[in-house]
């Protein structure tokens, strides 16, 4: 069956343009420039996944994201965001609104289209009992099996590793300091000085970041310690 995809963007053209190429790979494609359809058109359509335009005229986009997002059978429409800017604020922002990916314009229309295809192979793993999601399912923890998951892959981590995920975890966006983690991995055998736990961190992120130049699960908050960077799913 052809997925459905709902694009949001307000700029004629470039709606124009990334409607034919994702309708050159099969997809069924909605379109609209205004975000009051876009919730509308999100319900009655039920969309397979949905681009969205950050910047729109009439609604803002944080909003249709959010209502977007809450219309699927399960709260969890996947959403490809497109940003205007490249600054590591709005791609925080787009994650923590549950965006599954996010292109920064100007990009290519065939690079949109491979990330479109991305998510939906991913898929949504089925919710299992105990398990938490966050940022739009980017990282699942698993807690009762002991198993995290990045972008839908399993991922290998050292007891401490896995203390400090979970620590950070409990409150997202929450800031813990060094210490506090010294104190919630100590079940986890955790010996060692508030610096040892940047090196672990920074193994962490070597194996949960895309990028562990520019962390958005682990983040650094100067002079205070770290913070999980994304939004429980709920
Ligand atoms: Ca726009």
């Amino acid at each position: 069956m052809k997925a459905t995809v709902l694009l949001v963007e307000d700029e004629k053209k470039l709606r124009e343009l990334i409607r034919s190429y994702l309708e050159r790979a099969g997809f069924t494609v909605l379109s609209t420039g205004s975000g009051a359809e876009a919730i509308t058109l999100a319900v009655s359509a039920a969309p397979d996944l949905v681009v969205l335009d950050l910047g729109l005229p009439d609604v803002p986009g944080e909003t249709v994201a959010r209502e977007v997002r809450a219309t699927g059978p399960t709260g969890a429409v996947p959403i490809l965001m497109l940003t205007a800017k490249a600054a590591e604020e709005d791609r925080i922002t787009g994650l923590e609104l549950g965006a599954d990916d996010y292109v920064t314009k100007p990009f290519s229309p065939r690079e949109l289209v491979l990330r479109v295809q991305a998510i939906l192979r991913r898929g949504a793993p089925p919710a299992r009992p105990g398990a938490a999601s966050y940022g739009g399912r980017i990282l699942v923890i698993d807690e009762p099996r002991r198993e995290v998951t990045v972008r839908g892959a399993g991922v290998d981590l050292t007891p401490t590793e896995w203390g400090i995920l979970v620590a950070l975890a409990t409150v997202p966006g929450r800031v813990y300091s060094r210490s506090e983690l010294i104190n919630r991995v100590r079940g986890y055998e955790f010996e060692g000085y508030e610096r040892t736990v940047d090196s672990h961190v920074k193994n962490l992120r070597r194996k949960v970041e895309g990028d562990p130049g520019s962390p958005v699960i682990v983040q650094t908050v100067f002079g205070g310690g770290y913070r999980l960077g994304l939004a429980y799913d709920g």
